[in-house]
């Protein structure tokens, strides 16, 4: 039976560690990180990730602010919005929460936002650095999975990894993060499933991670002895939030495998504050 990858239990270490180190800054008179979070459409704060981030901002002693704005809000309204958080000195992180509304993009906004500031790495400087193998911020998804396998010693040097989904928030930056760490990476999509190579590809993953958002795609059967397996997917099956692996056959199969939730999820909202600290230790010449 597989050890959990338990990203509770690591969120809970890095929590402490920015607490301590905003105190400090705070204590040196150099103020307090802060995080705005940009939303558009109706109950802004309400929604999960957006409370989770209130949460998690308190708790670190990172400063939070939510701007909701009216889902008709246009392109033009929002680049202005974001523009004038590029020029507000006390501002350190932005965030613009997705979906957007339909027809808005977020690569199309993203890309005024400052790349200083840009505190999801999702400017494509920020993304172009990620191929130059900085990773200073990159996206926090991606990053929480390579944070989680860190955490449990996982070697990744030489070893296949298959990575399911290509998104530009997760897989895609999750596949240069490997490479950096010179893992032999696969990255499987779409095309992929209908070439019906998916469970080939799966089934010769020594580290297997899955970020589709297809509850159980991936049958606990095709998973290899002893992988390990970080499931990303957050999906509502009957009630349950169940991830896109079959958790259940894959554990009996797996030597490490992520519980959905309590696996990637509470390391992603922790490492926004990280990466928010870094822009302000940045902003203020400290690194
Ligand atoms: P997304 O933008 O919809 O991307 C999904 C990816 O899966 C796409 O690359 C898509 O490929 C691929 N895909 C779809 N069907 C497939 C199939 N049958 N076989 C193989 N690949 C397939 O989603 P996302 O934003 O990356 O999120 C993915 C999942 O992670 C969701 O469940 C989301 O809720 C979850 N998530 C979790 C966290 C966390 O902190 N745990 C954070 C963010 C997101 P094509 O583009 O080629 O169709």
């Amino acid at each position: 039976m597989a050890a959990l990858l338990d990203g509770k239990k690591v969120a809970s270490i890095i929590k402490e560690q920015l607490k301590k180190e905003t105190a400090f800054l705070k204590e040196k008179g150099l103020g307090a990180p802060t995080l705005v979070s940009l939303c558009v459409g109706e109950d802004c704060g309400s929604t999960l990730y957006a409370k989770a981030q209130a949460q998690v901002a308190l708790e670190t002693g990172i400063d939070y602010r939510l701007i909701g704005f009216e889902k008709g809000i246009s392109k033009e309204s929002l680049i202005a919005e974001i523009k004038k958080l590029n020029n507000d000195p006390s501002v350190h992180g932005v965030i613009i929460q997705t979906p957007l509304p339909l027809g808005m993009k977020l690569r199309d906004v993203i890309s005024f936002c400052s790349p200083l500031k840009d505190v999801e790495g999702m400017h494509p400087e920020n993304l172009g650095q990620l191929v130059l193998e900085n990773d200073f911020v990159a996206p926090c998804t991606a990053q929480a999975c390579m944070e989680l396998l860190k955490s449990y010693k996982i070697k990744l040097y030489g070893r296949d990894v298959v990575i399911v989904g290509h998104s530009e928030i997760i897989g895609k930056p999750l596949s240069l993060l490997m490479l950096k760490s010179l893992a032999t990476t696969t990255v499987c999509h779409i095309a992929t499933s209908e070439a019906k190579k998916l469970r080939d590809h799966v089934k010769r993953a020594q580290i297997l991670v899955v970020a589709v958002g297809k509850p159980h795609l991936i049958k606990g059967a095709w998973i290899k002895k002893g992988a390990v397996v970080v499931d990303v997917g957050i999906n509502r099956l009957k009630g349950k939030i169940v991830g896109d692996v079959e958790f259940k056959t894959a554990a009996k199969r797996a030597s490490f495998i992520t519980p959905v939730p309590g696996g990637v999820g509470p390391l992603t909202v922790l490492l926004l504050m990280k990466n928010t600290l870094e822009l302000f230790k940045r902003a203020k010449g400290l690194s």
